[in-house]
């Protein structure tokens, strides 16, 4: 078999979906449609670019022409990226794609529709776009993206070629991130298996300090609560948790107001105004849970440490704390401190006052432990 294209043989931790794309470009004759599927932040996007790119470049994928280089700034006036608009890809966003679908290639050989959030179609954009996936042009490609597949519209998944993507070997992680960003061994390794498979999240965390800051606090918090120091109380902690998860909430809303994307797919100002607010309160939502899970990290590697598995541990960087806290006759303890979490994960999935189940979690949570 010939090498596999050079732009495709970075993908980080995906063998498998790599291998696959790099025979669809050299072997000849690639499908008109993909679905990567696959966890959040194990690269399907950056993946979907590369790939993208490789089928525009006249050589498969060479990295370095003006074509690739175009894709790899975002710029190829081939490629487009379509996103949701608020919950759902909507029927507007595929009537654009469904006119543009015969313009022949602006400058290379083929056009490519990238769509994220493939499990967002609702009926009608869905049925529409059914249409231009069924006998599109020869030269247009379709690279849709979920993390779901049990979510997608079966129509719409039997006539993609389906790509896997798999959470990223902590292994892989630890020695991306090290290699990029200025930290140490043990805080890569403490990254890598904390993020666990989720390749964006460990890069967040070795680059933006404020991220990193918050793991440090949201541990801590479980530290005292496994120690009986409750500093505060059960409302403190949850308030804590509370303001960061309102502060991330603001930054996406901020961030929504000032990116204005461009490109003849973007959204009238009326309805990016409305997709800022349900942005700020899915940042805040997704703050919460990776507070849990930062929780949760703590009390796995408890018990982990207790039961004699201080090999296993998520968070290497606290393996001192960890080490002399936990005691064996606890496990049970530890074993009901991560139900209680998970509990109050599900509850909060609901539209429920999200400080007053945070605070039943922390006085659940003192109970127990
Ligand atoms: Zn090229």
């Amino acid at each position: 078999m010939s090498a596999p294209p050079p732009i495709l043989q970075d993908l980080i931790g995906q063998e498998h979906a790599s291998r696959f794309l790099a025979s669809a470009v050299s072997h000849g004759e690639p499908s008109h449609a993909y679905l990567f599927h696959g966890p959040k932040g194990v690269g399907k996007y950056d993946a979907a670019l590369k790939f993208a790119a490789a089928l525009c470049c006249e050589t498969g994928g060479c990295g370095e022409c003006p074509s690739c280089e175009k894709a790899a700034r975002g710029v190829h006036p081939d490629i487009d990226a379509i996103a949701p608009v608020g919950a759902f890809i909507t029927i507007d966003q595929v009537r654009e794609i469904n006119r543009n679908l015969n313009l022949r290639p602006h400058e290379s050989r083929a056009r490519v529709f990238i769509l994220r959030g493939a499990d967002r179609f609702n009926t009608d954009s869905a049925n529409a776009f059914l249409k231009s996936l069924e006998e599109p042009p020869p030269f247009v490609y379709f690279l849709l993206i979920a993390d779901r597949l049990d979510k997608l519209i079966p129509t719409i998944v039997s006539r993609c070629q389906p790509v896997r993507f798999g959470p990223v070997p902590a292994a892989d992680i630890e020695a991306h991130i090290l290699g990029n960003y200025e930290i140490s061994p043990v805080v890569a390794q403490a990254y890598a298996r904390a993020s666990r498979g989720n390749l964006h999240l460990a890069e967040a965390l070795a680059a933006n300090n404020k991220l990193s800051d918050r793991r440090e606090r949201y541990l801590h918090i479980a530290e005292n609560l496994a120690k009986g120091a409750w500093e505060g109380g059960a409302s403190q902690m949850a308030s804590e948790i509370i303001a960061a998860a309102a502060e991330q909430g603001d930054t996406a809303e901020q961030e929504e107001e000032e990116n204005v994307p461009e490109g003849f797919l973007v959204a009238p100002k009326k309805k990016r105004e409305q997709d800022a607010h349900r942005r700020a309160s899915q940042a805040q939502k997704r703050e919460l849970d990776l507070a849990l899970d930062f929780l949760e990290t703590w009390f796995r590697d408890m018990m982990a440490m207790a039961s004699g598995a201080g090999e296993a541990i998520l968070n290497r960087d606290y393996e001192l704390e960890l080490e002399a806290q936990s005691h064996e006759s606890r496990i049970d303890n530890y074993c009901q401190a991560l139900e209680v979490i998970e509990a109050a994960r599900s509850k909060l999935s609901y539209n429920v006052d999200l400080e007053l189940a945070l605070q039943a979690m922390f006085y659940k949570l003192q109970e127990v432990l």
